[in-house]
């Protein structure tokens, strides 16, 4: 039996930590499972090393910012093969290099592509706790590259895909997903398992738990995922396909804040310029997400849209030195905003839910900005100081907290 095993940088945080970790991964090596270990930084490492940088530079080049924070991973593995050095074990730790990791060029956001996995399985051969560095990479240029924030989830997942694991186990300090974040919602239940497609559309809410890339390789490559506590014995919560999984019309909301709505202003109403605008976008890797076109009057239309809240500047600056060629006469923006978003399996085969929801918001008196919907999900934009009523209002109207 092969595990992968994730542990995200709160239950790695400190000395007590990395013990408390380190004997959990003894007990399962000692139980005659092979095991491979997937490190996040400590605690706020990277977010400390972001902070350093900006202290020099106001633009810290990306290559160079991701020669930085992958030392932070390897930190992590190094005290932890230390540590069951320690308990007396046998543990080697390992980082992007020597695994082989090979990443597509860009960094800061670069992708996997492929895993050499001979290094890592000779390691357990040789009856090896092995200890690899996750969120980072090598590209093409043999320059270290790095998955985006909360990319080790992915690093776990795509080493499970690569050494065909039995199971791939994520850490956090929580004990596995619930009906919305339970430190807003108090009453908020664990789900007991999930479809990937729920958690796909649940990670790129903003549900945090999960990096959206891993539950996408997750489902491609059929790994069973686990989300537990490092924290507690609880069971977690089995991410898996959707067959076997109870279909709640209903299984979650989730909140992102870290978004900010952008409007073009009276672009001029002509065949081609939504996609003058969202190719301008693509090309500076800029995702988009709800996107909203006014009705046409004077011949202009308005098209508002948003993005990560990282991204406004770049998008705004962007757009601005192109108003001539959108045909378009400003820019405007707005960052207090949050989407409110409810996912389930069930809903592309029952009617009246996002009804529902608006009816939730009513009561609430709670203005919507913004609505777009997929098969499985209806996200609304909503003001930012809205947003914990909203998911509040939301989980009670579906009445979330029972089975
Ligand atoms: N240390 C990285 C981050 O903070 C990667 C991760 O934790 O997954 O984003
Ligand atoms: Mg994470």
């Amino acid at each position: 039996m092969l595990i992968v095993k994730k542990f995200g940088g709160s239950s790695v945080a400190d000395k007590d930590r990395i013990m408390n970790v380190a004997s959990r991964i003894v007990e399962d090596y000692k139980a005659g499972k092979k095991i491979v270990v997937v490190l996040s930084a400590q605690g706020n490492t990277t977010d400390e090393l972001f902070r350093k940088a900006r202290e020099i530079t106001d633009n810290p080049s990306k290559r160079e910012m991701d020669m930085l924070l992958a030392t932070g991973e390897q930190q992590s593995v190094a005290f932890m093969a230390m540590a069951i050095h320690a308990l007396g074990y046998p543990a080697v730790s390992l980082n992007a290099f020597q695994v082989n990791m090979a990443t597509t060029s860009a960094y800061s956001n670069a992708r996997l592509k492929d895993i050499d996995a001979e290094r890592i399985s000779m390691e357990l051969s040789r009856n090896n706790i092995v200890l690899v560095t996750g969120f980072q990479g090598i590209n093409r240029y043999e320059d270290i590259t790095t998955l985006g924030r909360g990319g080790s989830d992915t690093t776990a997942v795509a080493l499970s895909a690569a050494l065909n694991a039995d199971k791939c186990e994520i850490y956090t300090d929580v004990e596995g997903i619930y009906t919305a974040d339970p430190r807003v919602v108090k009453n908020a239940r664990k789900r007991d398992e999930i479809s990937y497609d729920e958690m796909l559309e649940l990670a790129s809410l903003g549900a945090k738990v999960l990096h959206n890339r891993s539950v996408e390789l997750a489902k491609k490559y059929k790994v069973k995922l686990v989300v537990r506590s490092s924290f507690t014995r609880a069971e977690g919560t089995v991410v898996k396909e959707e067959s076997k999984v109870e279909k709640m019309i209903v299984s979650g909301v989730a909140a992102d804040k870290n978004i900010a709505r952008i409007a073009v202003i009276g672009i001029k109403d002509i065949p081609g310029k939504a996609f003058d605008l969202f190719n301008l976008l693509a090309k500076s890797n800029i995702s988009v997400d709800i996107i909203l076109q006014s009705i046409g009057r004077d011949k202009t239309k308005d098209i508002s849209f948003t993005v990560a809240e990282h991204n406004l500047e770049e998008t705004t600056t962007l757009l601005n030195d192109n108003l001539d060629y959108l045909l378009a006469d400003k820019i405007e923006y707005e960052k207090d905003v949050a989407k409110v978003s409810v996912v389930g399996a069930g809903m592309a085969s029952n009617a009246g839910v996002a009804a529902k929801m608006f009816e939730a918001l009513y009561d609430a008196d709670i203005n919507i900005n913004m609505i777009s919907t997929s098969e499985i999900k209806i996200s609304v934009l909503v003001a930012e100081n809205d947003v914990n009523e909203a998911v509040l209002a939301i989980h009670d109207h579906f009445k979330l907290s029972l089975k």
